[in-house]
């Protein structure tokens, strides 16, 4: 199988290599007077990378450090938000009986953002689809009963909860609050906090590659823009489709090509639609949104992806500077109103 080559061994593989030369490194560009330092390490189950553009010698040492700080970031955000990690802040909150808890600031605030979304995007971003999303496991390739589904939407469509001072309360008995996921969201706030650091610390030319959620500070030393691939779905090569040219935005793709499995013609996969209980079926094989806040672009991505090309593009373009690229699943390339294309390269219109 093909596939497993590039769900499994591919990334243990990966995985082990880093694990072994733990690429840190240095590499002086030949052409341009600038190092690119580049460090990357395993969290959120997924690979993350980050490179910072350095035209002064003298301060790539002390990008290494702020790098190692950046790894650091990230671990203490997996102790919050991480819905697996049995010593996290969610996890406990989940697993808790208790209808009223006072949560972190970053927890709550994460929550707030979630809930604004569910209510712009009507309710196709919903960070309690957890019990639902846990139900599919795509390494054993297996449908879930549709009772269990249904009884498991039965919970969502009756779960609420409000915050207020610090503090979630939930509509009714914890025992029937389905888990909270913020696996469409986690990724981009960390990419921002992450960004912050680094501006506080002068840092102005990076990419920070959250498992291909991508957040670039400034441009390349040299002015020039970065290119980030769009990756061709399903490409068993890796080939990318189109790439956007770009400086200072974040880059988030939701695609269905990566977790999923093949059942009579039908692809099940990670991104679920709160409305049924199943993932979405449309037909759409990738949405990327490109916005200055990761945050919002890796809710928008999801977002859109659930309420389908014509919605998802309605909802993206009357959004202010949030642009979109949709992958249709005849590898049609959609752009939303302010992008342009032109030999596959994206651009944003008035740059
Ligand atoms: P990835 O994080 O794998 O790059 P996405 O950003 O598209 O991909 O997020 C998919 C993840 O978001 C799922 O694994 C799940 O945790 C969560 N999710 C799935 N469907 C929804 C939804 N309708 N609303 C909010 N979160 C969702
Ligand atoms: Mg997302």
């Amino acid at each position: 199988m093909k596939n497993n080559f590039f769900k499994i061994i591919l990334p243990v593989i990966s995985m082990a290599v880093i694990s072994v030369i733990l690429i840190l490194y240095s590499k002086k560009n030949l052409t341009n007077s600038y190092s690119v330092v580049s460090n990357s390490g395993y969290y959120f189950d997924t690979f993350i990378s980050i490179s910072i553009y350095e035209k002064d010698e003298a301060l790539v040492e002390n990008d290494k450090n702020l790098i190692a700080e950046c790894f650091n970031i990230c671990k203490d955000y997996e102790l919050i938000f991480s819905h697996t990690n049995t010593d996290s802040e969610l996890y406990k909150l989940n697993i808790s009986s208790a209808s009223t808890t006072k949560i972190s600031s970053d927890l709550y605030n994460i929550l707030s953002i979630a809930d604004e979304y569910n209510s712009l995007t009507n309710g196709a971003f919903n960070v309690l689809i957890g019990n639902i999303e846990g139900l599919w496991d795509f390494k054993k390739c297996n449908i879930p009963d549709d009772d269990i589904i249904d009884q498991q939407l039965e919970l969502l469509f009756k779960a609420n909860y409000t915050l207020a001072n610090n503090t979630i309360t939930f509509n009714n008995s914890k025992s029937l609050i389905p888990a909270i996921n913020l696996g469409g969201i986690a990724k981009g706030y960390i990419a921002d906090k992450i960004k912050d650091f680094l501006l506080s610390n002068n840092v102005n030319s990076a990419i920070i590659n959250l498992g291909g959620n991508i957040l670039l500070i400034g441009e390349k030393p040299d002015k020039e823009l970065f290119n980030i691939g769009i990756t061709k779905p399903f490409s068993t090569t890796g080939e990318n489709i189109a790439s956007v040219q770009t400086s200072n935005m974040s880059v988030v793709t939701s695609g269905i090509y990566e977790r999923y499995f093949e059942q009579n013609s039908t692809i099940y996969h990670h991104i679920i639609d709160p409305s049924t209980g199943y993932p979405v079926q449309n037909n759409l094989y990738s949405v990327t949104i490109i916005s200055a806040s990761s945050t919002i672009a890796d809710i928008l991505s999801t977002s859109a992806f659930v309420l389908g090309a014509d919605k998802g593009m309605e909802l993206i373009n009357k959004t202010d500077d949030v642009y979109a690229v949709f992958i249709t699943s005849d590898f049609k390339i959609i752009l939303s109103d302010g992008l342009k294309i032109d030999n596959n390269t994206i651009t944003i219109a008035d740059n």
